[in-house]
């Protein structure tokens, strides 16, 4: 296959596509929300993208108790006394359950398309692209671990005309950051914490790699925009957020850093997966005040700092 010809049967699992985001890139963009994440963040908010597979989602709120899902279950994996109600040890996700859930307490968190499937649904926003002058993201999860899928919607993508930014960890390997980086425009970039060992306590790996791939996307010459996701009793003190900044302004081309306050959206959803959350429930989101000085502290290296992700 020629560079740039695209598989279009290429098969990836999808858990959502967002149409008019503002937020994750120029203009309207719409989101595509891919499964699977090497790091474990405890406080990510899309718990349900961490596992690469598709999954089943129970939510209790939505539940009748009328036992349908238990009656279908072949594998036995529905327990009304278990505290989540489905056994994730014994369920393989075939999604019989779901289809006799007529509550919707059961959902199914991802869907295998093929890039052919993905781009037709992105075309319905493709005037809108052109007239904003947006495009498409690429988020998760991390775009990156299904890396062949990615790479073919990314040619998709640009074969279509339209702008290609990328929401990644960078937790991969050197050849894909090669592979993916001449079909991308923009890469936002998370960078947690320059502290390797509170990372891996609190994400689950080390930052080297993590740190090293940051160096490479920049060498490549793509538009970069760090984010950091601003974590009470993790990374939102003085000291962490000047690190950042610093390794921001190590790396030269780096013109923009976003401070991204840490919120409870994705809380309720672990319930919904059968996991604990992995924050103190107590941890409030920063004020605006201490989000004002570590964006002060950002700026005083001479890098624009936006507070969220405009
Ligand atoms: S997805 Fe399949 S195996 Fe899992 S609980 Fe539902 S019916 Fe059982
Ligand atoms: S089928 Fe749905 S509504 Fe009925 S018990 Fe199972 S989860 Fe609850």
């Amino acid at each position: 296959m020629l560079k740039n010809e695209v598989n279009y049967e290429e098969k990836g699992i999808v858990f959502n596509i967002q149409r008019f985001s503002v937020n994750d890139g120029p203009g309207l963009r719409t989101i595509v929300f891919l499964k699977g994440c090497p790091l474990s963040c405890r406080w990510c908010s899309n718990p349900e993208s961490q596992n690469k597979h598709r999954q089943v989602m129970f939510n209790i709120k939505n539940c009748i108790d009328c036992h349908q899902c238990e009656e279908v279950c072949k594998m036995g994996a529905i327990d009304f006394k278990f505290n989540y109600r489905i056994d994730r040890n014994k369920c393989v996700n075939c999604g019989e359950c779901i289809e006799n859930c007529y509550s919707g307490a059961l959902t199914m968190s991802g869907e295998e398309m093929t890039v052919q499937q993905v781009i037709d649904e992105l075309k319905k926003e493709s005037i809108q692209f052109r007239r904003s002058k947006g495009g498409v993201t690429l988020s998760g999860g991390e775009p990156l671990m299904q890396s062949k899928f990615t790479l073919e919607l990314l040619k998709a993508c640009k074969s279509m005309g339209w702008h290609t930014t990328i929401e990644t960890t960078a937790y991969c390997s050197e050849k894909v950051i090669k592979d993916i980086l001449p079909w991308v425009d923009l890469v936002l970039l998370d960078i947690k914490t320059l502290d390797t060992n509170k990372h891996f306590e609190y994400i689950g790996v080390n930052n080297e790699i993590i740190l090293e791939n940051a160096k490479k996307i920049i060498q490549f010459g793509i538009e970069t925009i760090i984010r950091v996701p601003v974590i009470p009793e993790f990374n939102a003190d003085k000291k962490s957020i000047e690190d950042i900044a610093k390794f921001a302004k190590g790396l030269n081309k780096v013109n923009e850093v976003h401070l991204l306050p840490y919120h409870k959206y994705g809380v309720n959803k672990y319930e919904c997966i059968g996991k604990e959350y992995g924050m103190r429930k107590k941890i409030n989101t920063p004020s605006n005040d201490v989000m004002v000085k570590f964006k002060t502290i950002v700026e005083d290296l001479g890098i624009c700092c936006n507070i969220g992700a405009h």
